[in-house]
């Protein structure tokens, strides 16, 4: 069968979702979940475990299954985390081991990347059939918040104005995930998956000011002025580190990329950053 971990989150879901709509059987999919009773409507089989629990994979694969290890959400701890479903799925033999990492896998040096790195090398070290998805940011990293820059008039961050990222919606890498797990010729393959189209914040700015018809620019903060508003509004200090740091790594064009891997894994072009503001922006109506 294929197997999903972290199939609670936004991006599991949708894969789930992917394969049903591509005709897997339900029965044929097992989730891997912390919370049974959050995934009761996901549809399909469920396995409960917790990455920072590794005997709680036991018997959540089996020989010759294709898996998908979602990448967890806490940055620094994702190593030990990611190993328990590594050994797991290497004890079981399974056959396609594929991993949510990072666009640019072992080049990209910014603090978020290195749990990647040492998630891939340790895949590699496993000698498991493998797919790697270096998944580039989510498109909805940057609409989750239209509300806020319409009513700030401001997108503010410490990117550079001609610095370019070439986002794509989640349902877009999760499509090309579930491509994977049910095509052929993707072992020991790394994807860098990106959209098709990178953009920039002063772009950005102008679509949301154009749909929205409200003033909204981008403002080009220092990194120092990032960490003070991002530590204003509650954020811990190793995160908000992380998080300008992001900010020095588009600046450098590490996020620049259009290699065209995930139109070419998912058949289409990537969903443009244009709709998924038109997304955000129709669920404030
Ligand atoms: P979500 O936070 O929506 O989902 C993460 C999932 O991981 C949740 O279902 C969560 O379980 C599960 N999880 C977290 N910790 C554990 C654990 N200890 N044991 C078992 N499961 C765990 O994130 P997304 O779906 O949006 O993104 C998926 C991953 O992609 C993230 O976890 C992160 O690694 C990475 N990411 C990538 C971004 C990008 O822009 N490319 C942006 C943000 C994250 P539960 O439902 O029980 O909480």
């Amino acid at each position: 069968s294929i197997v999903i971990t972290g199939a609670n989150g936004q991006l599991g879901r949708l894969v789930i979702a992917d394969l049903l709509a591509r005709g897997v059987p339900a029965e044929e999919i097992t989730a891997v979940v912390r919370s049974a009773e959050k995934g009761a409507d996901l549809g399909v089989r469920l396995h409960v475990a917790d990455y920072d629990q590794p005997e709680t994979f036991k018997g959540a694969f089996a020989a010759g299954d294709r898996v998908l290890l979602i990448s967890g959400s806490e940055p620094g701890r994702r190593v030990p985390q990611h190993r328990a479903v590594i050994d797991a799925a290497a004890a079981a033999g399974v056959a396609q081991l594929a991993y949510t990492g990072v666009f640019g896998g072992p080049d990209a040096w910014f603090a978020l990347a290195a749990d990647h790195r040492g998630t891939e090398e340790l895949i590699r070290a496993s000698g498991l059939p493998h797919t790697f998805l270096r998944n580039n940011w989510y498109s909805e990293m940057y609409t989750g918040d239209v509300a806020g820059a319409i009513a700030r008039g401001a997108v503010a961050n410490a990117v550079d104005p001609d610095s370019r990222i070439a986002t794509a919606p989640r349902r877009d890498f999760a499509a090309a995930a579930a491509a994977v797990l049910t095509g052929e010729g993707h072992l020991n393959r790394a994807y860098e998956l990106s959209g098709d189209t990178a953009w920039t914040f002063g772009e950005f700015a102008a679509e949301v000011s154009r749909q929205s018809g409200k003033p909204v620019a981008h403002a080009t903060v220092t990194p120092a002025e990032l960490t003070a508003i991002l530590l204003g509004v509650g954020l811990p200090e190793g995160f908000v580190d992380i998080l300008v740091e992001v900010d020095d790594a588009i600046n450098k064009g590490a996020l620049a990329g259009t290699p065209g891997d995930l139109a070419t894994l998912i058949g289409r072009p990537t969903t443009p950053i244009a709709e998924t503001i038109a997304e955000d922006l129709a669920k404030l109506n």
